[in-house]
C-alpha cells in the first residue's frame, strides 16, 4: 500500500501535472513550431513518469515487460528533443545537417540497448521495498555519458544564447529569460547526475524508490520552463514582437531572394510596390523604369556576389499603380535554409526630398518674382568673376532702381507694388541679354549679371542698358489701368571697376544713383568721379536723417517789394542747413536728397511752423504788418493726405491770419495727380491762404495749370529775368506771362531781380513786384529786422528829399 500511495504522489501527480502544463503550453499557441515542439516534450515527460508510475504499480511481469526499456527509449527521445529545443530557443547560427547529427546522438543509446542486449543490459527485478532497475556497468557508462554529452550541449547553447542577447540591449527580456533557463538547467543538470549516481551507489531503501529520481531532473527543467513561459512569455515573444514591428513599421520591409522576388513583404512595402494582393509575390525590378532596370539588376548581382550593397541608396521607383516615388533603400544579407536573401528596408524620402528641393529654391530665388534673390546673386557674380579670371573676360554688373516706386507703393498699396514689381521683374528679363542673370536684391532694385567675352564691343555694356530702359517705354499695366514706369540703372565692369562682389555692386550703386540724380530714366556707366559724388550724396543723407533733431536747420528771409512804391510786401522763407559734418549745404544740393528720401514732409512742416511762428512776431512788433510770409512746398508735400490740415494746425496753432501765409510750389509738382492737388489747393484757398506757382518758365511751363489752378501769384524765375534787358525772347515771354495774368487776375513777381537795370525793365513791363539781391539777399531774423528799420528810414529820407523838391518847385 505504501509503495502504491508512493508511487502516486511521486509519479502519478506529476504525470498529471506535466500533462496539464502540455495542454496550456499547446493552448497558448496552438500553431507556432516551438510551442508544438515544446509540448511533445513535456508529453515526453509526463510519459517517463507515467511509466515510473506503472512499474511500481502493475504486476510485476507486465511491468518487467514495458520498463525499464520504455523508460530509457523516452528518456533517450527526451534528450534528442531537449537539443532541437535549446538549439531553436537560443537562436545560435548552427546548419541543419550538422544540428540532426548532434542531436541525433542520444537516440544511439536506443540503437545500443537493441542491437546488444547483454552488453548494454537493464531489466527490473522485484527488490526488498521496490522494483528496481538492474544494469549491466556498459549501460551505465553508455547512460552517463550521452547524458552528460546532451547536457553538456545544452547548457553550451543556453550560454553562447545568452552571451549574443547580451551584446544587444533590445533584448533584455530575453536575456532575463535565458538566466532563468541557464539556472534551471544547471540545476536539473547537477540533479539528474547526482541522482544516477546515487541509484547505483546507495543500497534500496524502504522510504524513496532511488530509481524514479533521475526522471525529476526533467520535472525541474520543465518548472523552469513553466516560469520562462508565464514570466517572460518565452516562447514566440521576441517573433510576435519583430512581427508586431514588421507589420506596423511605416518603411517597407522586404526579403527579396536573389531572383530579386520579395519572399516577404510587409504592408508598407506592398503599399509602396502598389501591390493590394497579399498572396501574390512582388518582383522588386519592376519597379523601375524601363532604361535603369538593367543598372539595378547589375548592382543587386554583384550586392549578391559580395553580399553588401551601398548604404543610404537614393532610388526612383515607379511602382504597379505608375505612382512615382524616390525611396531610401538600406540592405543586409542573411542566409536562410541554406539560401541567401537580401533583407531590403526603404523608406519613402519623395516629399523629403521635394521639401528639399523646395528649401533650396526657396534660399536662391525671390519669391514674388521668382527671380534669383540677392543671395543666389552674389554667388553667381563670385563665379563668374571666377571664369573672367581665367578666361581673361569681363562681367557686368548692373544695377536697376525703379524711378518713384515708393510714390506708387505709397498711393496704391502694396499688393498694387508687388503686381508692379513682377511686371517689371519680367520686362526687365525680357530685354536682359539672354545670358544673362537677373536678380532682385530686395524692394525695387534689381541686379543684372552677364559675362562679355573679351572680343565683344566695348560698348556692349552701354547697350543692353539702354536696351532694358527702352523696355520700360512701353506702359505696364496694373489693375487694368496703364502706367509709365521708369528706372534709373548703374553700370559697371569687372576687372576695370573691381575686382570682387562688394566694389562692383556699390560702384554699379553709384552709378545708378548718379543716373537718379541726374534726372532719372536714364543710364550711367561708373567713373571715379561719380563715386564722390555718390559719397557725398550718401553723406548728405545720413545727415538729413539726423539734422532736425540736431538742430541744424534755420531760416533766412528774403524781402519781396513793390518797386512801384519802395515798400515791402512780403518775404519768403528760405531753409538753410548748417551740417555738423559737411558744415554749410546749399538747398539746391540737399533739397532734392530730402525730397528722395521722403524726408521732405517733416522738414517741409518745420519750416511751415517756424517761418510762421516769425511772421507772428514780427507782426506783434510792428515789422511785418499786411505782409505775406512764402512757404516753399515740396511736391511730397502735395501728396501727404494731411497736408492741408497740417497747415491748419500752423495757422491755429501761431495765430497767424491765413491770408498772410502764401504757400509756393513748382508746377510740375501739380501736374501729377492733379486732381488730388487741385482738390487740395482748393481747399487751402478756402482757408484764405495764398498759393503763388514757383519758378515759372523753367521745365515745362504749362499754361494749362496756371490757369487751372487756383494760384494768386506767379513767380517768374531768375533764368526769365537775369538777361531780361539783353535778350528779347525772354522779354517777350515775361511780357506774355504778365498779359495772361493780368487778364486772370493774378499777380506777378519777378525773382532774381539783382540790378536796377532790372528793375526798370520790368517795371516797364508792368510787373513791379520783385524779389532778388538787388534789394536784399536773404537774411537772418536780426539783419532783416535791421534791413526793415533801415529801410524805413531811408524811405522817409526819400520822402523828406521828395517834399524838400516839390516845395523847391
Ligand atoms: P526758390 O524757391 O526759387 O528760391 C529762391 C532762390 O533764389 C533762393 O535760393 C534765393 O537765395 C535765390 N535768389 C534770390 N534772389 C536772387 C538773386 O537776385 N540772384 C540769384 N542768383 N539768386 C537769388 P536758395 O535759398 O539757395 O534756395 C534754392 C531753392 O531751394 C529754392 O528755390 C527752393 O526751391 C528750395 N528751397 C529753399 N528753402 C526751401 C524750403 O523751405 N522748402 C522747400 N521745399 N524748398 C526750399
Ligand atoms: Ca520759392
Ligand atoms: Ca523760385
Amino acid at each position: 500500500m505504501y509503495v502504491f500511495l508512493m508511487s502516486l504522489i511521486l509519479s502519478f501527480i506529476p504525470f498529471i501535472l506535466l500533462g496539464f502544463l502540455a495542454i496550456e503550453i499547446l493552448l497558448r499557441h496552438p500553431n507556432h513550431p516551438l510551442h508544438r515542439l515544446t509540448m511533445v516534450l513535456i508529453v515526453l515527460l509526463a510519459l517517463i513518469f507515467l511509466s515510473d508510475f506503472l512499474t511500481q504499480s502493475l504486476d510485476f511481469p507486465i511491468a518487467s515487460q514495458i520498463n525499464p526499456i520504455t523508460a530509457y527509449v523516452l528518456s533517450f527521445t527526451e534528450l534528442t528533443l531537449l537539443i532541437y529545443f535549446f538549439t531553436i530557443l537560443s537562436r545560435i547560427k548552427i546548419s541543419g545537417i550538422l544540428l540532426h547529427m548532434v542531436a541525433v546522438v542520444p537516440l544511439s543509446g536506443i540503437v545500443l540497448m537493441f542491437l546488444e542486449p547483454d552488453v548494454f543490459h537493464v531489466s527490473l527485478i522485484q527488490g526488498d521495498y521496490w522494483r528496481v532497475e538492474l544494469h549491466s556497468v556498459s549501460f551505465d557508462t553508455m547512460f552517463m555519458v550521452i547524458a552528460c554529452y546532451s547536457l553538456a550541449y545544452l547548457l553550451m547553447t543556453i550560454i553562447f544564447g545568452y552571451r549574443k542577447l547580451k551584446l544587444n540591449r533590445a533584448y533584455l527580456r530575453e536575456q532575463q529569460m535565458m538566466l532563468t533557463m541557464v539556472r534551471g538547467g544547471i540545476v536539473a543538470s547537477i540533479w539528474l547526475i547526482v541522482a544516477f549516481l546515487l541509484g547505483n551507489v546507495l543500497p534500496e531503501n524502504p522510504i524513496v524508490p532511488l530509481n524514479n529520481l533521475p526522471s525529476y531532473a526533467g520535472l525541474i527543467l520543465a518548472c523552469t520552463l513553466r516560469v520562462a513561459m508565464n514570466k517572460y512569455e518565452f516562447l514566440a515573444a521576441a517573433e510576435q514582437r519583430y512581427k508586431l514591428i514588421f507589420s506596423l513599421s511605416s518603411g517597407g520591409i522586404a526579403l527579396v531572394n536573389a531572383a530579386g522576388i520579395a519572399v516577404e513583404s510587409n504592408p508598407a512595402f506592398r503599399e509602396l510596390a502598389g501591390e493590394d494582393d497579399e498572396q501574390r509575390d512582388i518582383d522588386i525590378f519592376e519597379l523601375f523604369s524601363e532604361d535603369s532596370k538593367v543598372r539595378y539588376m547589375y548592382l543587386f548581382e554583384q550586392g549578391f556576389l559580395q553580399k553588401s550593397l551601398p548604404q543610404n541608396m537614393q532610388i526612383q521607383i515607379i511602382n504597379r499603380k505608375g505612382v512615382q516615388y524616390t525611396v531610401e533603400v538600406n540592405s543586409d544579407f542573411l542566409e536562410m535554409e541554406g539560401e541567401v536573401h537580401c533583407y531590403l528596408l526603404i523608406r519613402d524620402i519623395t516629399q523629403q526630398q521635394k521639401d528639399e528641393a523646395r528649401l533650396l529654391e526657396l534660399a536662391y530665388t525671390d519669391s514674388l518674382t521668382g527671380l534669383a534673390n540677392r543671395y543666389q546673386f552674389n554667388l553667381r557674380l563670385e563665379e563668374a568673376l571666377e571664369r573672367s579670371r581665367i578666361y581673361n573676360h569681363r562681367v557686368v554688373v548692373m544695377q536697376m532702381d525703379l524711378d518713384h516706386f515708393k510714390w506708387i507703393n505709397d498711393t496704391m498699396g502694396h499688393s498694387a507694388g508687388d503686381l508692379l514689381l513682377i511686371n517689371v521683374a519680367r520686362l526687365i528679363r525680357q530685354h536682359a541679354p539672354e545670358n544673362s542673370l537677373v536678380a532682385r536684391m530686395g524692394g525695387d532694385e534689381f541686379s543684372l549679371l552677364v559675362e562679355l567675352p573679351t572680343d565683344e564691343d566695348a560698348d556692349a555694356p552701354a547697350e543692353m542698358a539702354s536696351h532694358i530702359l527702352r523696355g520700360f517705354a512701353k506702359q505696364i499695366a496694373l489693375r487694368e489701368k496703364y502706367y509709365h514706369v521708369s528706372c534709373s540703372i548703374g553700370v559697371c565692369t569687372a576687372p576695370l571697376d573691381g575686382g570682387d562682389p562688394e566694389t562692383l555692386l556699390r560702384n554699379a550703386d553709384t552709378a545708378m544713383y548718379a543716373a537718379k540724380q541726374m534726372g532719372r530714366n536714364q543710364y550711367q556707366l561708373f567713373n571715379e568721379t561719380l563715386k564722390s559724388t555718390a559719397e557725398q550724396y550718401l553723406m548728405m543723407q545720413q545727415g538729413l536723417e539726423t539734422a532736425l533733431e540736431n538742430e541744424e536747420f534755420s531760416l533766412v528771409y528774403q524781402p519781396q517789394v513793390d518797386s512801384e512804391t519802395g515798400n515791402m510786401i512780403g518775404a519768403e522763407a528760405l531753409l538753410r542747413w548748417h551740417s555738423a559734418e559737411l558744415g554749410f549745404v546749399s538747398p539746391q544740393d540737399f533739397i532734392p536728397i530730402a525730397e528722395q528720401s521722403g524726408m521732405i514732409r517733416l522738414i517741409g512742416e518745420w519750416v511751415m511752423q517756424e517761418a510762421a511762428e516769425q511772421a507772428v512776431r514780427w507782426m506783434n512788433e510792428g515789422y511785418f504788418t499786411d505782409m505775406q510770409m512764402s512757404v516753399n512746398v515740396s511736391a511730397s508735400q502735395l501728396t501727404d493726405p494731411y497736408f492741408a490740415h497740417k497747415v491748419e494746425t500752423v495757422l491755429k496753432q501761431t495765430g497767424l491770419p491765413p491770408q498772410m501765409l502764401c504757400l509756393e510750389f513748382t508746377e510740375s509738382a501739380a501736374i501729377r495727380e492733379d486732381e488730388q492737388i487741385m482738390a487740395l489747393c482748393n481747399e487751402i484757398v478756402k482757408m484764405g491762404v495764398t498759393l503763388a506757382v514757383d519758378d515759372f518758365g523753367t521745365g515745362y511751363s504749362s499754361m494749362r495749370t496756371v490757369t487751372s489752378f487756383p494760384f494768386h501769384f506767379i513767380k517768374i524765375d531768375r533764368s526769365l529775368v537775369y538777361d531780361i534787358d539783353r535778350n528779347p525772347r525772354n522779354e517777350a515771354v515775361v511780357r506774355s506771362v504778365l498779359e495772361l495774368a493780368e487778364q486772370l487776375g493774378m499777380k506777378v513777381l519777378a525773382e532774381g531781380v539783382e540790378t536796377q537795370q532790372h528793375v526798370h525793365q520790368l517795371l516797364q513791363l508792368g510787373c513791379h513786384y520783385i524779389q532778388g539781391y538787388y534789394y536784399s539777399r536773404p537774411m537772418k531774423t536780426a539783419d532783416f529786422k535791421k534791413w526793415v528799420d533801415d529801410r524805413a528810414l531811408e524811405l522817409k529820407r526819400l520822402e523828406v528829399v521828395e517834399d524838400i523838391r516839390i516845395a523847391g518847385q
